[in-house]
């Protein structure tokens, strides 16, 4: 017997054992720390404004009009571009929305102005639009943000109560500067305070590059208001987004087609959320 296992034959056996063993071991081993892995990238890749939160709701609609309504929002402003968008929305005899960022250069004044006296609204989209400073606390939010409400007042005489913020409402790279909830916090300032903001339910997709392809932003808009009710269009009227005023025409008349009307913003008109402070 003795003999039968010191025989080479069980040796090997012994050998081969012993390898499915070790085998074995490392591969629980890195399946356990393949399953850490994924729950640690599920942590860091969710949102947390995807999960269930008491503080918020996730996706909040209001004042959804019974014919079908456009809206075209124009962010980050005023630039040459935004004079550009202004001549054509008068040849249509269109009102659309701008929302604003801070400037004191005689030339923005002008723009305010402009967008103003043509019966366009005009909303708060902060004076600095810069995020490590925005959204690094409740505070540094409202004294931007304050900063441009009392310079439009002042200098146009105008005040306004809507408002877009930089990335939506529900972004999360202000995590980087506030932490988790800062969103959460602004959102509940603003409702608080007898603020709208508007996010968007069509996104023009001229923000994905410095300049997008004219017929990517076209294609973009009409086939994503298609089927759709109210729209709230996402676009940029910044120094870089010349393809945007060269698709306007054919913008407004894709949606036309559609069966839409157009209107400016305001309090009372249909407004769409990413996050809401509950
Ligand atoms: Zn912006």
């Amino acid at each position: 017997m003795k003999k039968l296992f010191s025989s080479p034959f069980f040796k090997t056996l012994f050998i081969i054992q012993l390898f499915f063993l070790l085998i074995f071991f490392f591969q629980y081993n890195s399946s356990n720390a393949l399953a850490q892995d994924i729950s640690e990238n599920k942590l860091l890749l969710a949102s947390p404004y995807s999960n269930s939160n008491d503080s918020f709701i996730s996706l909040y609609s209001a004042n959804i009009p019974k014919n079908k309504i456009a809206y075209l929002t124009f962010d980050d402003g005023p630039s040459n571009n935004t004079e550009k968008i202004l001549k054509i929305l008068d040849d249509y005899n269109i009102k659309a929305t701008f929302f604003v960022t801070g400037t004191s250069a005689k030339r923005g004044l002008k723009i305010y102005k402009a967008i103003v006296n043509k019966g366009h609204s005009i909303g708060n989209h902060t004076y600095s639009h810069n995020y490590s400073k925005i959204y690094k606390s409740i505070e540094d939010f409202i004294s931007d943000f304050k900063k441009l409400e009392n310079y439009l007042n002042n200098s146009l005489g105008v005040s306004t109560n809507i408002v877009r913020l930089p990335g939506g409402s529900n972004n999360t790279i202000s995590h980087k500067y506030g932490g988790n909830n800062i969103m959460v916090s602004i959102s509940k300032y603003l409702i608080d305070n007898g603020y709208t903001y508007f996010d968007w339910n069509v996104d023009s997709t001229d923000a994905c590059v410095k300049t997008q392809d004219k017929n990517k932003i076209v294609n973009s808009i009409l086939s994503n208001s298609k089927n759709k009710n109210a729209i709230i269009i996402l676009m940029h009227d910044g120094p870089l987004k010349t393809t945007t005023v060269e698709a306007l025409p054919e913008i407004i008349s894709g949606l036309k087609k559609q069966g839409f009307e157009f209107r400016p913003l305001s309090s009372e008109e249909y407004v769409t959320q990413f996050l809401r402070a509950k």
